[in-house]
């Protein structure tokens, strides 16, 4: 068994770092899951020890995130990326416009769905700065007749965080929280509907969580919509319409666990501040040699995105890095230079280890 000194420093995107914690306890589950003679993912998905630890994971993420009773959470398939079709599918009437607030790469790919099934506008877009900030709530006005706004809460790509979330009065707000979900306490009671990919910050691969809010449930539009498509089916079935990714949600279910464990959101989010602080702190003292993509007031806790002072100097930091043993700090192909994701599970120590990486860099290169 690999000891925490062992663990590779795995700044990833997504697939990203899981607890060790919570990967040595599915170790020892593994083979016979909690004395049924065989591994969870043998279990019937109607068994009684399956329905358990279903249900036990949706009520720990419904404690967590503190999620009023008129919302209903779903265990789905298809990523994020498949709620950026469901979404307009369920919720945008033929005679409506839904707002799409274009912050990344990831917003874009989500309005250009959403465009297959309806009409849609952009309030605000940071494309002519390459992304590189989150809209002031004055900068937003969204016209009559909405069906919705859509935002993506963590710009994964380019490294931007929304903190303050618009008021959308009666139109409904809708998030992709695929990369910072569970990173920091959010008012759900501010949002129609959440969803997130797990693989960020939830989990493995192959969930997506949907938190969706009743009245939006009630507005749904699900006319010639599939069955495995429309909202109204997997709540009506408690996710369990069909066989759900069962070791995926049991993987989730440790996660959340693990978060209960170590203090809930608040003392996430505390821990996730002093890790993102250890390496934009080397950025800002850098004077210059190292150049943050996002503007101060708007980068994100989850995805640090930075550039070193040339081009050829940045390939030796990649490189120098991933000999020293730092994983996937590359930048997305679609904008380059080097991105950190300090996801919660990321160790503080691995943060830390990084940012002496950076000190030591700039002393031998500048
Ligand atoms: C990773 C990511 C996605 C894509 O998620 P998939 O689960 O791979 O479809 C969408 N939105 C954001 C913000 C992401 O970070």
């Amino acid at each position: 068994m690999l000891t925490k000194a062992q663990r590779a420093y795995n700044f990833n995107a997504g697939p990203s770092a899981l607890p060790l914690e919570v990967l040595e306890k599915a170790q020892k589950e593994l083979v016979d899951f909690q004395g049924t003679g065989m591994s969870l993912m043998e279990l019937s998905h109607r068994s009684p020890a399956y329905e358990q630890v279903h249900n036990q994971a949706i009520a720990n993420l419904k404690e967590l995130m503190n999620i009023p009773d008129n919302y209903q959470v779903l265990f789905l398939q298809g990523g994020a990326s498949t709620q950026f079709a469901m979404v307009p599918m369920n919720f945008l009437p033929a005679d409506q416009k839904a707002a799409y607030v274009l912050t990344g790469a990831w917003s874009e790919k989500a309005n250009k769905e959403a465009k297959m099934f309806g009409d849609t506008y952009v309030p605000f877009t940071s494309k002519e700065t390459n992304h590189n900030r989150i809209p002031k709530l004055d900068e937003l006005t969204f016209e009559d007749n909405t069906a919705y706004v859509h935002i993506t809460s963590n710009n994964t790509i380019f490294g931007t965080e929304w903190f303050e979330f618009p008021d959308t009065g009666d139109i409904p707000l809708i998030a992709d929280m695929s990369s910072d979900i569970m990173s920091h306490p959010v008012d759900v009671s501010k949002f129609a509907m959440i969803y997130a990919g797990a693989q960020k910050n939830l989990g493995p691969s192959g969930v997506t969580v949907a938190i969706v809010r009743d009245d939006l449930l009630a507005r749904a539009n699900i006319e010639n919509v599939p069955t495995m498509l429309r909202y109204d089916t997997h709540v009506k079935n408690n996710s369990l319409y069909n066989t759900p990714p069962t070791f995926g949600i049991y993987m989730l279910g440790l996660v959340l666990e693990w978060a209960k464990e170590q203090g809930g959101l608040e003392a996430i989010t505390k821990r996730n501040q002093e890790k993102a602080a250890l390496i934009y702190d080397v950025i800002d003292a850098s004077n210059g040699f190292y150049r943050g993509h996002a503007e101060k007031d708007s980068r994100s806790l989850m995805n640090i995105t930075f550039r070193v002072s040339n081009e050829e100097l940045e390939k030796q930091f990649l490189a120098e890095a991933k000999a020293a043993g730092f994983v996937g700090l590359n930048g997305h192909r679609s904008v380059g230079g080097c991105r950190a994701s300090t996801y919660n599970a990321v160790p503080y120590e691995a943060c830390k280890a990084l940012s002496e990486f950076m000190i030591e860099f700039q002393k031998k290169n500048s």
